[in-house]
């Protein structure tokens, strides 16, 4: 028995650095939500018609006090396996409506969007804690957006549904985030209540060169507007995807053309370049 104990004592330590990394991030993944080590970084969204900056994307880091700023890849599926979401998601969305209200009063008008996971839109408290944020920091529903992925809605789509009618009733705008990705069936999308398709980056980045990806980005669009919703593309690196965009009739754009995603104090700044 003494010799099994050793032996695993000295095997841990030979798995892989990433294992060991993300045993660590788990565990103090809850401290961290409740010490605010959690940031948010803001990604503009950019009007194509009107050349302004109507709303931006919330965008979560973590600032690690070993490893530095974590990027949401490292932490976000792992925490998403867990009911951990549902906190840092309440922690995601309190800091973004205090930013909003802090730059309405710096003459600031901007939408935020928050990005949701499945056990977000299963969760029956959710729709309430979303009320009395909003009451709290005086944000209307048209000031907030949620981006929800084609997989958390499938995973369970008739609360799914449920969650996004309640968003709906209020005036809260929903966007299909990642769309393309997923197994999109047109036939569902057609009965929830989306009002944005957001084009994911994989079809955006190549489409210059690759007439497939233009052709999947013009029929997105098409198709988004016949049923009455705007489009907004991901991953807009130059002005000539811009403009291609632009041609083809896209609504809005986000991408490091514009920006990276950038602190709230960049953020205002440029909101003030784009006026
Ligand atoms: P996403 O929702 O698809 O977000 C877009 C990602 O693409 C962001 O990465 C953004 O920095 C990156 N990006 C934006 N423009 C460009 C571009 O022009 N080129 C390239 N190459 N990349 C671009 P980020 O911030 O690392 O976030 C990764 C993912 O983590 C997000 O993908 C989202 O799924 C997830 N995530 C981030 N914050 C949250 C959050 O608060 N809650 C949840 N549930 N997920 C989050
Ligand atoms: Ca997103
Ligand atoms: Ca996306
Ligand atoms: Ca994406």
């Amino acid at each position: 028995a003494k010799n099994e104990g050793r032996s695993i004592c000295e095997y841990t330590p030979s798995l892989d650095a990433d294992t060991n990394q993300r045993f660590v991030i788990m565990s103090e993944m809850a401290e961290a939500i409740r010490n605010d080590e959690l940031v948010l970084h803001y990604q503009p969204k950019y009007e194509l018609k009107t050349g302004k900056i109507i709303g931006c994307e919330a965008l979560v880091r973590w600032q690690h006090k070993q490893y530095g700023l974590l990027p949401p890849a490292k932490f976000i599926p792992l925490v998403e396996l867990t009911q951990l979401i549902r906190p840092l998601t309440y922690w995601v969305m309190k800091t973004a409506m205090a930013q909003m209200q802090q730059w309405k009063r710096e003459g600031i008008l901007i939408n935020v969007a928050i990005n949701l996971s499945t056990r977000n839109l299963t969760d029956e408290d959710f729709i309430g804690q979303v009320d009395s944020l909003m009451q709290e920091f005086e944000i209307e529903a048209s000031e907030i957006e949620f981006e929800v992925t084609e997989t958390a809605l499938m995973s369970n789509l008739d609360q799914a549904m449920q969650q996004l009618n309640e968003f709906n009733l209020r005036g809260i705008h929903c966007s299909l985030d990642d769309y393309g990705t997923g197994y999109s069936s047109l036939s569902y999308i057609k009965k929830l209540p989306l009002d944005v398709l957001k084009i994911d980056r994989s079809f955006i980045s190549q489409m210059l060169e690759d007439k497939e990806d233009r052709i999947i980005a013009q029929s997105t669009i098409d198709l988004a507007h016949s049923l009455g919703m705007k489009v907004i593309a991901e991953g807009v690196e130059d002005e000539n995807t811009l403009r291609e965009l632009a041609a083809q009739g896209c609504d809005y754009i986000q991408g490091y053309h514009i920006s990276e995603p950038v602190d709230a104090e960049s953020l205002a700044k440029l909101y003030w370049e784009h006026r």
